[in-house]
């Protein structure tokens, strides 16, 4: 069970980007990585293809590790680490801060 998902908003914990908070905007569950707006922004030599007609330079956002990421409660608007229960069958995550699930 992945505790972050698609959506969530997160605050980044270490790296160059400390202290932003953004959405995740996809989830790699098998790089543990996720792509948050706004944060960890490369700049990309982009080529003309049949998509993109424009060369030149692109900024984008590269995925980050998820351990240098933490999912601010919806709840409560702390960044926190998140237990995960099941409730009637759903798995959802607690919020270890105020407790609500989600
Ligand atoms: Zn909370």
């Amino acid at each position: 069970m992945r505790k972050v998902r698609k959506g969530d908003r997160v605050k980044i914990v270490s790296g160059e980007d400390r202290g932003k908070v953004g959405k995740i905007l996809q989830v790699f569950p098998e790089k543990n990585r996720v792509l948050v707006e706004g944060v960890n922004i490369v700049t990309k030599h982009q080529r003309p293809t049949q998509a993109v007609r424009e060369p030149g330079i692109v900024k984008r956002e590269a995925p980050v590790h998820v351990s240098n990421v933490k999912v601010v409660c919806p709840e409560c608007s702390v960044p926190t680490r998140l237990a995960v229960v099941t409730v009637e069958n759903q798995k959802l995550r607690r919020c270890k801060q105020c407790g609500a699930t989600f």
